[in-house]
């Protein structure tokens, strides 16, 4: 009876070790393939300069001193937020690259249907990532300045920090891509009187834009597609974000396009570059 016991005790005890054996491997292989991606995502948050105001998801939901429409009636010559509606042109607008996870993908997808759009270019990001500038603009898109490291313009409240923002992403872009441009559309799209004024001096367009995709909230393509179709007008510009945070994924908005370009293309819509769609120069 003694025997068995201990019998049972050595084959439990043998059992449990090798369960415990078992365990470490399996939680030492998570270990490592988590601080290896966590090792990557630091890579990557190190190198992609991080949208200084923060992400478009807390900043989005704040209170705008003045409403874009309101901007627009007091300061038509600068401020833009759609083109004519004579005609069935439409602009795509893409933020806060060059990203090098997403910006490729979207150029692969306008290359395919043969469509330009206009990206709004980050300075800090530029500087980093000088190739894929090269690449947006060897493609025939147009490149527009988003101000260098994505602050909130209206929390910041003074104009140095804007003539700074500008002029460094000015230069950066200038460097790479030999022009200085005219387009500038601000972080989070937050802009009060004082700001358009010196906008307006330094001869810059506000392009704002009259459909929203909301692809930052990453909801799924056909959700993304289905409200840009639904709200896309003559004149309208679209505002969609090839880049992001380091954690955010535009694969959501990737894939949209592949349905917004061609049922757009089907309702007899054109798409075009924005200074094509207002008739103005793209560069100073
Ligand atoms: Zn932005």
């Amino acid at each position: 009876m003694k025997a068995k016991v201990l019998l049972f005790l050595l084959i439990a005890s043998l059992l449990i070790g090798s369960l415990v054996v078992h365990a470490n491997e399996i939680s030492s292989k998570d270990v490592k393939e988590e601080s290896q991606l966590k090792q990557e995502r630091k890579n990557l948050q190190d190198k992609l300069p991080q949208l200084q105001g923060g992400t478009e998801k807390s900043e989005r939901n704040r209170q705008q001193p003045l409403t874009l429409y309101d901007l627009q009636k007091k300061y038509p010559e600068t401020v833009i937020l759609h083109g004519p509606s004579t005609a069935k042109k439409i602009a795509l607008t893409f933020d806060d690259g060059p990203d090098p996870r997403f910006t490729g993908q979207v150029l692969d997808v306008l290359k395919q249907y043969n469509v330009p759009a206009t990206f709004f270019l980050m300075g800090s990001r530029a500087n980093a990532y000088p190739d894929i500038v090269k690449r947006i603009n060897k493609e025939g898109h147009i490149i527009g300045n988003h101000s260098y490291w994505h602050p909130n313009l209206v929390e910041e409240a003074d104009i140095g920090t804007l003539e700074r923002e500008i002029s460094q992403t000015e230069e950066t872009l200038n460097k790479i891509i030999g022009y200085r441009p005219k387009l500038f559309r601000p972080p989070y799209g937050f802009l009060y009187e004082a700001l358009v004024e010196y906008l307006a001096k330094k001869e810059f367009n506000v392009i704002l834009w009259t459909v929203d995709s909301l692809d930052w909230q990453e909801d799924p393509p056909e959700k993304i597609a289905n409200k840009v179709i639904k709200e896309t007008h003559p004149g309208a510009i679209i505002l969609m974000h090839d880049g992001g945070e380091w954690d955010a994924d535009r694969t959501n908005t990737i894939e949209s396009l592949r349905q917004i370009i061609p049922e757009l293309q089907k309702e007899g819509y054109e798409f075009v570059t924005v200074p094509q769609l207002v008739n103005i120069p793209y560069k100073k």
